[in-house]
C-alpha cells in the first residue's frame, strides 16, 4: 500500500493549486504552506494566454463544472494580431523581430485570455481550508520515513511522504534539491504590469510598444465596456530601468509612479492609461528565466521534486510558464493518482518527462525574449 503520509506543497500559486485539486479529487492526503499572509496579500495583476498544455492539464484535473466556471472569466484570445505604435508620436511603428510578422504567438486556436488572478481565485476555491499561511518555506530534511518543510519562523511541518516545490523562482526547495543548479537568472529586464479601465485604451484602438515597451492585450470589442479592468505590461530593456537598490519586487503606488514618471515624454495618447490606472494592482518585477540550453540534470531525490517556476522560470514572451506549470501539476498528480500515493521512482520518472518538455519552452521564451527586449547577457 501507498505511504499515507500526506504529500507536501511549497507555494499556494498556480502549479499547487491545480496539484490540490487533484490530490483532493483522488483521495490522497495533502498539506499547502505558503509565503503570503492570505489569497489577497499582493496584487495578481497581469493577464495569462494559456494554451492548449494548460488548457489540457485544467480540464484534466477540474470538473467540468470547476472548469466552465473557470471559463466563464475568460475571453478568447484572436483578433488581428499585434500591432505597434511609436511611443512618442503615437504612429504605427513596424513589427520587431520574435513577432512574428505582426502575428503575436498562439493567436486563434484553442487559447484562453485569464487574468491570474481570476484563475488563482477559481483554483482556491475547494483549498480554502488545505491552506497554511504566512509560512515561508527555507529548505527540508529528509529521512528514511518522509520528508519534512523548515520555514523562516523556525518551525516545521509534520512529515510528509513527498514534498513538491512550487513556490517560484526563488525557491529555497530548489537551491538545496539541486545544488544550485537550477537556478533563475536575472536577464536584466525589467517589467511592470497593471490594470487600467478600458476606455483609457481608446485612443490606441484595438491593438503594442527596444527600450521601453507598453505590451497591451485590447482586443476587437474589449473597448465597449469602458469600466472593465484591461492588464498591459511595461517592458524595459536591460538598463533602462530599475527600481532602488535593485530590489527584487514593487508592489501599488511605488510600480504606478514609476510608470508615469518613464511614460512621461510618450505621446499624449498614451497618457490615460498610465494616470487612470489602479494603483493598487501595479507590481514591478524582474525578468528571470532558467537557463536557456536546458533544465540541468540534478542528484534525484525520491521525496522530494520541484514544479513550475521553482523549476523552469521563463520569460513572459512566448506565454508559456503558466501553461506548464499546469502541465506539471497535472503530470504529479496523475503520477501519484496510478500510485495511489507516494512510491520510489515517482520523482525520476516526472523529472525526465518535465525536463524533455520544459527545456524547449524556457529556449522558445528566452530566444523570443531577447529578440524583443535585447537581452544580451545573464545573471
Ligand atoms: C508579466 C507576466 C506575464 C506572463 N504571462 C504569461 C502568459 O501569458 N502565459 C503563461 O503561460 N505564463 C505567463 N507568465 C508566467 C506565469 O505567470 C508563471 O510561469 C506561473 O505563474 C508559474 O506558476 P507557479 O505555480 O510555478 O508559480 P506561482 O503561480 O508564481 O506561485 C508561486 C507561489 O509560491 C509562493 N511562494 C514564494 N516563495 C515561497 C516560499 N519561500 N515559501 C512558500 N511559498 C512561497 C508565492 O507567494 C506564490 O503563491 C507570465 C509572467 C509574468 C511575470
Amino acid at each position: 500500500m501507498a505511504d499515507q503520509k500526506p504529500i507536501l506543497i511549497s507555494g499556494a500559486g498556480l502549479s499547487g493549486l491545480l496539484l490540490a485539486h487533484s490530490l483532493k479529487s483522488k483521495n490522497i492526503p495533502f498539506l499547502i504552506f505558503e509565503r503570503d499572509e492570505s489569497i489577497a496579500a499582493r496584487a495578481q495583476g497581469y493577464r495569462l494566454r494559456i494554451s492548449s498544455d494548460g488548457i489540457n492539464a485544467l480540464k484534466e484535473v477540474l470538473t467540468e463544472a470547476e472548469y466552465n466556471h473557470l471559463q466563464q472569466g475568460t475571453s478568447q484570445t484572436g483578433g488581428g494580431g499585434i500591432h505597434n505604435l511609436d511611443a512618442v508620436s503615437g504612429e504605427p511603428a513596424p513589427s520587431k523581430p520574435g513577432e512574428g510578422g505582426g502575428k503575436g504567438p498562439g493567436l486563434g486556436g484553442d487559447v484562453l485570455g485569464v487574468s491570474r488572478g481570476w484563475l488563482r481565485q477559481c483554483l482556491f476555491e475547494g483549498q480554502e481550508d488545505a491552506i497554511q499561511w504566512d509560512k515561508k518555506a527555507v529548505g527540508y530534511s529528509v529521512s528514511n520515513s518522509g520528508v519534512k518543510l523548515k520555514f523562516a519562523d523556525g518551525s516545521e511541518s509534520s512529515e510528509g511522504s513527498l514534498l513538491i516545490g512550487a513556490d517560484g523562482p526563488q525557491s529555497a526547495i530548489t537551491k538545496q534539491l539541486t545544488d544550485g543548479k537550477v537556478r533563475a537568472y536575472d536577464t536584466g529586464a525589467r517589467m511592470i504590469h497593471g490594470q487600467t479601465p478600458a476606455r483609457a485604451y481608446r485612443g490606441l484602438g484595438d491593438g503594442d510598444g527596444g527600450t521601453l515597451g507598453l505590451i497591451t492585450n485590447v482586443r476587437p470589442g474589449s473597448l465597449e465596456d469602458g469600466d472593465v479592468e484591461l492588464g498591459w505590461v511595461f517592458v524595459g530593456s536591460p538598463g533602462a530601468f530599475a527600481l532602488p537598490e535593485d530590489q527584487l519586487y514593487g508592489v501599488g503606488k511605488v510600480a504606478a509612479d514609476l510608470s508615469r514618471r518613464l511614460t512621461a515624454n510618450w505621446h499624449e495618447k498614451f497618457h490615460p492609461i498610465f494616470e487612470q490606472q489602479n494603483d493598487a494592482e501595479a507590481a514591478f518585477l524582474k525578468m528571470w528565466t532558467a537557463h536557456p540550453d536546458g533544465i540541468p540534470e540534478w542528484s534525484n531525490d525520491p521525496r522530494v521534486t520541484i514544479m513550475g517556476d521553482s523549476c523552469h522560470t521563463t520569460t513572459p514572451a512566448g506565454g508559456v510558464g503558466a501553461n506548464i506549470a499546469l502541465r506539471d501539476a497535472a503530470f504529479i498528480g496523475r503520477l501519484l493518482g496510478q500510485a495511489g500515493g507516494w512510491r520510489e521512482g515517482l520523482t525520476s520518472e516526472y523529472e525526465k518527462e518535465m525536463r524533455v518538455y520544459a527545456s524547449e519552452n524556457v529556449k522558445m521564451s528566452f530566444e523570443t525574449a531577447s529578440q524583443r527586449f535585447n537581452i544580451t547577457d545573464l545573471k
